[in-house]
């Protein structure tokens, strides 16, 4: 056990059994005292808790240490964008990325965040077992769920990472892996991203993506309601089950109900994530589609151009991202519907900053230190 991988009620349990002093009504207090000093100052050294009793700084030195996440690679690019590739103490490898904020009068960043937005990617699971067709994580095949101190460990690292620059002021998770295959874990990452005392991040700030986990999503929604992103890229089942076997368990209409139930902030959206292939689903009728299945739903769609790796084909042909006009376009057809839609900035061109890119060219050769 690390200390990230305590919510603050598990914390005061433990408390509660370690300090005698604080047995009774005084556990809670020392559970929020304990994490304000970890989280909010940055203090992981339990020596250093001066109000913490003696006792119970030794104990948690003993059995619930810090957790620190091993920097493997780092790749910065041009635009600012930061890959990380961590390594997990089995050997496992999981990326982050930090992205810096937008341009002004970016439309994606003024629904969330504006100019000064600065977000961190994070992976939930070691690989993925989901095997989208157009996801270089989902070709490596599935390794393991990330636990709690592992989540966490990565949003620490990064915070340290930007210290001297902008801080961080979203998480998506968006990085490796299906976050809704791994729930009770995300769950209580939440909890500790959320609370006041530990890193404090608004709901509306942290972002939980999904492939299309149905049932996943109802438990989520009523236990921690995060923004909710969700991966479309296909506007009939025919084609989603290609590009997504996901949609083989819960098709377009069980997905977009579920996403109608999703309980929302005034004012907010759900997501939907639509990767842009060429001449596989970016026509124009594709988009006229896309618009007609979301009309009325409280959703922003956002474009992505698909970025090539080797080996992305669907049926033995390989995958390439649209021209910018034939993008455009699409997003253009999708306005003049009344539907928000923007495009998402291609950032870390220059560092294989796609999901799964860093870590895929990693796993065969040695990293120097
Ligand atoms: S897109 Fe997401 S769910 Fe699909 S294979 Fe990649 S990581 Fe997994």
């Amino acid at each position: 056990m690390f200390f990230q991988s305590l919510d603050k009620k598990e914390l005061a349990e433990l408390v509660r059994t370690v300090d005698i002093r604080a047995r009774e009504r005084l556990a809670g207090a020392r559970s929020r005292q304990l994490f304000k000093w970890f989280y909010r100052k940055g203090v992981t050294d339990f020596e250093a808790m001066s109000d913490v009793s003696k006792e119970l700084r030794a104990w948690l030195h003993q059995n619930a240490p810090p957790y620190s996440i091993r920097e493997k690679n780092r790749q910065t690019s041009g635009d600012g964008t930061i890959k990380f590739l961590w390594e997990l103490d089995d050997g496992n490898t999981v990326e982050s990325v930090i992205i810096p904020a937008g341009e002004p009068g970016d439309e994606e960043d003024a629904d969330s965040g504006g100019a000064g937005r600065v977000t961190a990617c994070i992976s939930s699971q070691a690989g993925c077992a989901m095997n989208c067709a157009f996801c270089n994580t989902g070709h490596a095949g599935f390794e393991r769920n990330l636990e709690v101190h592992e989540i966490i460990g990565q949003v620490l690292a990064m915070q340290r990472a930007a210290e001297n620059a902008v801080p961080i002021t979203n998480i998506v998770f968006m990085g490796m892996g299906e976050p809704l295959l791994n729930l009770e874990n995300i769950i209580k990452a939440c909890d500790i991203l959320l609370d006041g005392d530990g890193l404090n991040f608004s709901r509306r700030k942290v972002t939980v993506s999904t492939c299309g986990i149905v049932p996943a999503m109802a438990e989520l929604g009523s236990r921690c309601p995060v923004s909710l992103a969700v991966s479309l890229n296909a506007v009939t089942d025919a084609l989603r089950d290609k590009l997504m076997p996901v949609n083989k368990k819960w098709n377009i209409k069980s997905l977009l109900a579920a996403c109608r139930k999703y309980p929302l902030g005034p004012k907010r959206r759900i997501t939907l994530e639509y990767v842009l292939l060429a001449g596989i689903n970016d026509s124009d009728d594709d988009a006229r589609m896309l618009a007609r299945l979301v009309r009325g739903m409280p959703v922003k769609i956002n474009l992505i151009r698909f970025n090539a790796f080797a080996g992305a084909v669907l049926d033995a042909v390989p995958l390439q991202g649209p021209s910018a006009g034939r993008a455009r376009k699409f997003q253009e057809i999708l306005m003049s519907s009344h539907i928000v839609a923007t495009q998402r900035a291609s950032r870390g061109a220059d560092i294989l900053a796609a999901c799964g890119q860093l870590r895929n060219s990693q796993t065969s050769r040695v990293i120097s230190p």
